[in-house]
């Protein structure tokens, strides 16, 4: 693992905090290395670390470094171990996903956007303590077909191939989730037919500029 990694988490950890996604010692990140993952401290605010105090976890659990690993390194160790794609993960109290986990509520289809998690909403799992297996375990079931979900009275989780792509997916469910909690202050929202967000992820496939080679 590189020392470029250990920065780019801090500063990704870092810019949750700036954009009031993550307050305190709220959420955490981590990203993939040769022979496992780094991972945010547990519980300790992000203007006192720095890139040496990320630390390195393999995908048996076990850590090395002076600070003890996120409580949450079961749902970011799973995540690695069962979705090859999944380069970075990205774990936010963000307020908006919060008000809606809170009562335990997906964000459907009322916006195309939506697709930008991969299918045609995006999932509230279900609860459990926070930190522990169970959590994980509904984590992954609810990312199922999908690279962000809900965490029921909790947050949200995303995850992308690198960091910089999981902080923009999840800023971008918390967009969502603000602008569905607007939504329903004014009725009961509509919601798009299958066959329209068939077409929309079958565009999200190649949207953008083209890949290079
Ligand atoms: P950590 O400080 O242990 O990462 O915990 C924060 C959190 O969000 C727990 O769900
Ligand atoms: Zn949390």
């Amino acid at each position: 693992m590189s020392s470029r990694q250990r920065f780019d988490l801090l500063r990704t950890a870092s810019e949750l905090g700036r954009l009031g996604i993550n307050r305190g010692t709220a959420g955490n990140v981590s990203v993939r290395t040769d022979d496992g993952f780094l991972i945010t401290p547990s519980g300790v605010p992000t203007p006192r670390l720095a890139p040496a105090d990320m630390t390195e976890m393999d995908l048996e659990g076990t850590h090395r470094g002076a600070f003890a690993p996120s409580s949450e390194w079961r749902m970011h160790r799973d995540i690695y171990a069962a979705r090859p794609e999944a380069g970075a993960v990205v774990h936010a109290h963000a307020p908006f996903c919060v008000a809606l986990a809170c009562r335990r509520i997906g964000i459907p289809a009322f916006h195309y956007m939506v697709a930008v998690a991969g299918g045609k909403d995006i999932r509230c799992a279900a609860y459990a303590t926070f930190g522990s297996q169970a959590l994980s375990d509904a984590a992954l079931a609810a990312l199922e077909g999908r690279t962000a979900c809900l965490l029921a009275h909790h947050g949200m989780i995303a995850f992308a191939a690198d960091l910089d792509a999981a902080l923009k997916l999840a800023l971008e469910v918390e967009e969502l989730a603000e602008q569905y909690w607007r939504v329903l202050q004014i009725g009961e929202p509509i919601v798009l037919p299958d066959d329209e967000m068939d077409r929309v992820l079958a565009k999200f496939e190649t949207y953008g500029q083209p890949r290079k080679a």
